[in-house]
């Protein structure tokens, strides 16, 4: 536990959160500035500051949790789809230093745009996967 983490601190009950599910390791809440509204975080009550620092056993719980409160918001929002997101670092837009899935939940026509294109020129694509392939081998 870090003391100065706000998410610890609604892990001990010392800030107050609206609660939907728990487990022994991970908690969901509803996050307090939803995307759209059914905006839910899954966390593990453990600290660790990114999903890279997390461990396997509690990533595991994350993401089946994740898919049962996902299949829960979208019955309770009348949505047929969400977003399942990590952002993990600050330059991907993390700000809270305690790891979280974020699920949204998501209507026609909601207006999100999660992604934006940057293309590769000939070849690059192709040494891209060459690279990425050597660091996948050597962790
Ligand atoms: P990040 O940008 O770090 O991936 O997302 C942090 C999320 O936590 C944001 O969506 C923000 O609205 C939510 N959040 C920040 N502080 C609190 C809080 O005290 N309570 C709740 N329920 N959500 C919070
Ligand atoms: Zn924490």
């Amino acid at each position: 536990m870090m003391s100065d983490c706000i998410f610890c601190k609604i892990v001990k009950g010392e800030l107050p959160c609206v609660k939907v599910y728990e487990t022994e390791k991970v908690l969901a809440f509803l996050d307090l500035n939803p995307v759209n509204q059914g905006h839910t975080l899954v966390i593990p009550k453990e600290h660790f500051e990114n999903l890279s620092s997390t461990t396997d056993e509690f990533l595991s719980e994350l993401v089946v949790v994740s898919k049962k409160i996902g299949a829960a918001v979208l019955a309770a929002t009348g949505s047929v789809a969400f977003n399942l997101t990590v952002n993990n670092g600050k330059e991907a837009g993390q700000v809270v230093a305690h790891t979280h899935f974020h699920i949204i939940p998501r209507f026609n026509g909601d207006g999100l745009r999660l992604w934006s294109g940057k293309a590769y020129a000939a070849g690059e694509m192709e040494a891209m996967g060459e690279k990425i392939k050597q660091y996948v081998e050597k962790n």
